[in-house]
């Protein structure tokens, strides 16, 4: 029997000489602002067990983990029909990318970077009137906590300084794969990525990935075994960024990262797992916590590989 206790402040110990590594995101002042030593890790174990280690009650940016949460939303909300308008595909480029939009006419490499969550979130919005707040509210049901909000603050900055990401929701329009005005989508999107939340509420809001897509502490399905199974794959092979070759190398474990600092990995049939610590490493994925989650695969021998 492991004592994942033991070994999550081991990882702290371990980890501590690296938290100076790499450089906040710092494209908006909101972002910056943050501690940058900061540290966290919490494990969600289907049993119903938890383990913590740092500050794992403190909420950040979730920033692209909130992808995770739109396309499961989506897939709820249009199941198939959401693939004839974005591909299954790493990218291989950055998260906020436009060259493989023109050649592709328009579909987005995959549902994880910015291009794809444009086209999800305008999914949503074809289905509810108000995807700010029901993608807030899918979330919050999600982890069972009604007081998990947006940063508005974030939400505002992102909007006034996004112009790559304006730039994308024109040129996906220009290829008709937007129904709403590209302002619209992106208002609702800049709002999902200013969501704040701990790192013991994204694993237990994860937990249902590791499930087959039922939340185990509640027993509410959210996704069904195949669509379960698509995102746990998806997360393995787009989940962060043009690292994911990387990332699988030394984790082994599904993730979708954020450039808050956060990352959440599932391994499918036991526990969710994230951690958070802001720095970044050149790519846009936690210095410290893909150090952190690599040490755990290993010292644990637990991933899916
Ligand atoms: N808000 C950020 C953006 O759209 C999210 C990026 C990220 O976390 N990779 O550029």
């Amino acid at each position: 029997m492991l004592d994942y206790q033991t070994i999550l402040d081991e990882i702290l110990h371990e980890i501590t000489p690296y938290l100076g590594e790499g450089r906040v995101a710092s494209y908006i002042p909101e972002l910056a602002r943050v501690e940058p030593s900061s540290f966290a890790m919490s494990l969600m174990c289907v049993d119903g067990s938890q383990f913590h280690v740092g500050e794992y009650e403190k909420r950040f940016s979730i920033q692209s983990i909130s992808k995770l949460f739109t396309l499961t939303l989506a897939m709820q909300l249009a199941n198939d029909s959401l693939w004839e308008r974005i591909g299954k595909e790493p990218s291989g480029t950055p998260f906020n990318s436009l060259v493989q939009l023109e050649y592709e006419h328009g579909i987005p490499r995959n549902p994880f970077i910015n291009a794809g969550a444009l086209v999800v979130t305008d999914v949503i919005l074809s289905h509810l009137q108000d995807a700010h707040q029901s993608v807030l509210e899918f979330i919050r049901t999600l982890c069972a906590k009604d007081d998990i909000n947006f940063d508005f603050s974030v939400a505002k900055s992102e909007e006034q300084t996004g112009f790559r990401n304006h730039a994308m929701a024109n040129f996906l329009k220009s290829f008709n794969n937007l129904e709403h005005e590209p302002s619209r989508v992106l208002n609702a999107y800049f709002h999902h990525c200013s969501i704040a939340m701990s790192t013991q509420e994204l694993a237990k809001s994860a937990l249902f990935l590791s499930n087959g897509g039922i939340q185990p502490w509640s027993d509410a399905p959210i996704l069904n075994a195949r669509q379960t199974k698509r995102i746990n794959a998806l997360m393995l092979t787009c989940g962060t960024y043009d690292s994911v070759g990387d990332f699988a190398y030394r984790v082994g474990l599904p993730a979708k990262s954020g450039v808050g600092g956060g990352i959440l990995a599932t391994l499918p049939g036991k526990f969710s797992l994230c951690v958070w610590s802001p720095r970044l490493n050149e790519k846009g994925n936690s210095f410290a916590g893909t150090k952190a989650l690599e040490l755990f695969t290993t010292k644990t021998k637990l991933s899916i590989f």
